[in-house]
């Protein structure tokens, strides 16, 4: 399976293919705005949130002290099996440092919070869509090699 690096440098070179080959096109999916959105998204997916964090990793080592958060996810999951998923693979880690944060968040204050979507809904969801397209490129590389 290709290393950390290689998986970084394949998302960024697609990325970069594609941004170029729509901006030259004119095709306008997104303002400059979501892009940048999705962008940071993507960049989250692929050197944060990614496949990997189903095995001790560099991925695993980017979080620093916060880790520990993905251990429990590194037992529960085998490695290159459904974490690998394509199409809930993303959605499965989402929902694991979603739940873990907003845990960690209730034993310190008692309460959920109460105001945490002040961020539009449509940002969230390109935000999201770029790590599940940072995802995806992980997962078709991980096929190929
Ligand atoms: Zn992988």
């Amino acid at each position: 399976m290709p290393g950390y690096n290689t998986h970084r440098r394949f998302n960024y070179a697609v990325l970069l293919i594609v941004a170029a080959l729509f901006y030259f096109r004119g095709i306008r999916i997104f303002d400059l705005v979501q892009f940048l959105i999705l962008g940071a998204g993507f960049y989250a997916g692929t050197e944060f949130i990614t496949p990997d964090l189903d095995v001790k990793s560099r991925a695993i080592k980017r979080w620093g002290v916060f880790k520990i958060l993905w251990y429990p996810y590194l037992i529960l999951f085998e490695h290159g099996k459904s974490s690998h998923n394509i199409i809930y693979g993303a959605f499965v880690r989402l929902l694991y440092i979603i739940a873990i944060i907003l845990g960690l968040y209730y034993l310190l204050f008692s309460a959920l919070p109460s105001d945490f979507m002040i961020i539009p809904l449509g940002y969230v969801i390109t935000f999201i869509t770029g790590i599940i397209l940072a995802n995806g490129l992980h997962v078709v590389l991980d096929m190929l090699f």
